[in-house]
């Protein structure tokens, strides 16, 4: 996080840089090239975003009957689709086999009913709950079938003549460890064996998402996906990687608009007397783009120490407060960056209280425009601006 002044505009607002989203691609199909990414919408389901990703060739993941209406409308087909909710609206269900789009997950038995009734033709993944003890942000108490009941469901999905074609997991999100993956990848792979005693032929294998924005390799072992199911196997692998995409492409600018020195209840360092609290009001916080702030502890300290500082988000309500930090003094006016920022904060954004949400600007070089065979797309962004430079 850097401050800086500009005069004018108070409109919150972030830089999105596509060269970024294209690189990140590209490192993908370096580290991982058997898998399949199908970027995950609700991460950042800015247009320009998906643009981008839809002319790299990605599938999308969809979480819902807009997310699934929103990729179609950029004209990304239904094959290139999954629908990765194991627990779907009845109408969504509709909606998607209307619309064409097959592969959906679930993870119950009352999915399976529905699916029946919605989608029987559908082309179905069983989300199983794996180990999330390495990643920040926990999905399996919610989502996933557990091992324990996998054979049952299995066997009623044959009795109901569905069509199971593969296994799907998350590890959960901000994932820092490898074995995880391992782990996971074992899971499934017990699971395609306990499909092929029931009678099925599973041959799709989804790993879901969790990886960082920075250092793929790190975090998936590929290695595990060449022992447990390798290139010769005859299974497809997709992902439905979310923040590695577009977390380190986007920098969101933050006006000071307001500012206010207290007297900080707490004794100063040396014990004698009290200390000042400089409280700064930004334009953008929980309400806007810090809606998933305990994703972003990291940013408390980017600051070098000065002043004992609370920064509060524009809005009355009193939880409206985006961090308490040590740092330089500000003046009105000045403007907060915050980098890394393209990750569950765009979709987030709600104007309570009427304060805008973050304008959205985008950058992308005229080499990346021109691979990216854009044409006329530039005039309808509808979510910003494009600028070549
Ligand atoms: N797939 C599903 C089903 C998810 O719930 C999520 C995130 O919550 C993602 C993919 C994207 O995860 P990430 O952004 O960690 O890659």
């Amino acid at each position: 996080m850097e401050t800086s002044r500009i005069e004018g505009s108070e409109v919150p607002f972030y830089v999105g840089n596509l060269d970024s989203v294209f690189e990140k691609h590209q490192k993908w199909q370096t580290l991982l090239p058997r898998v399949t990414p199908f970027y995950a919408v609700k991460c950042n389901n800015n247009l320009a975003v998906l643009r981008t990703l839809s002319a790299l060739g990605t599938g999308f993941d969809c979480a819902s009957k807009r997310e699934i209406e929103m990729v179609m409308s950029i004209g990304v087909t239904p094959d290139k689709i999954i629908y990765a909710h194991a627990t779907k609206p009845q109408t969504h269900i509709r909606y998607a086999c209307a619309q064409g789009v097959d592969m959906m997950t679930f993870d119950n038995e009352e999915e399976l009913l529905k699916i029946t009734r919605g989608h029987p033709n559908a082309k179905l993944l069983l989300r199983i709950a794996v180990d999330d003890s390495k990643s920040q942000v926990k999905l399996s108490t919610k989502f996933g079938a557990t091992l324990g009941t996998v054979g049952s469901l299995l066997k009623r999905a044959h009795e109901l003549d569905l069509d199971v074609k593969g296994v799907s997991f998350h590890v959960g999100s901000l994932c820092t460890d490898s074995v995880a993956y391992r782990w996971a990848i074992e899971e499934a792979h017990h699971v395609f064996e306990q499909a092929r005693l029931i009678g099925f032929h599973l041959d799709l294998l989804d790993i879901g998402g969790g990886f960082s924005g920075h250092g793929l390799e790190m975090v998936l072992n590929s290695k595990a996906l060449d022992e447990f199911f390798p290139a010769d196997s005859g299974v497809r692998v997709i992902a439905e990687p979310g923040r590695y995409f577009v977390d380190s492409a986007f920098t969101l600018a933050l006006n000071v608009f307001a500012r206010k020195k207290v007297w900080n209840m707490l004794m100063s360092a040396d014990g004698n007397g009290l200390d000042t609290m400089i409280m700064y009001y930004v334009t953008s916080g929980l309400h806007g783009a810090f809606g998933d702030i305990k994703l972003y502890p990291d940013k408390k300290h980017l600051f070098c120490p000065r002043y004992q500082s609370v920064i509060w988000g524009p809005t009355c309500d009193g939880a409206d407060r985006i961090m308490d930090v040590w740092m330089p003094e500000l003046n009105i006016g000045d403007w907060i960056l915050v980098d890394n920022f393209g990750a569950y904060t765009i979709p987030l954004s709600t104007d309570f209280n009427g304060f805008e949400k973050p304008t959205i600007y985008l950058v992308v070089t005229p080499q990346i425009w021109k691979m990216l065979n854009f044409k006329s797309s530039c005039a309808s962004l509808e979510q910003g601006k494009a600028f070549l430079w």
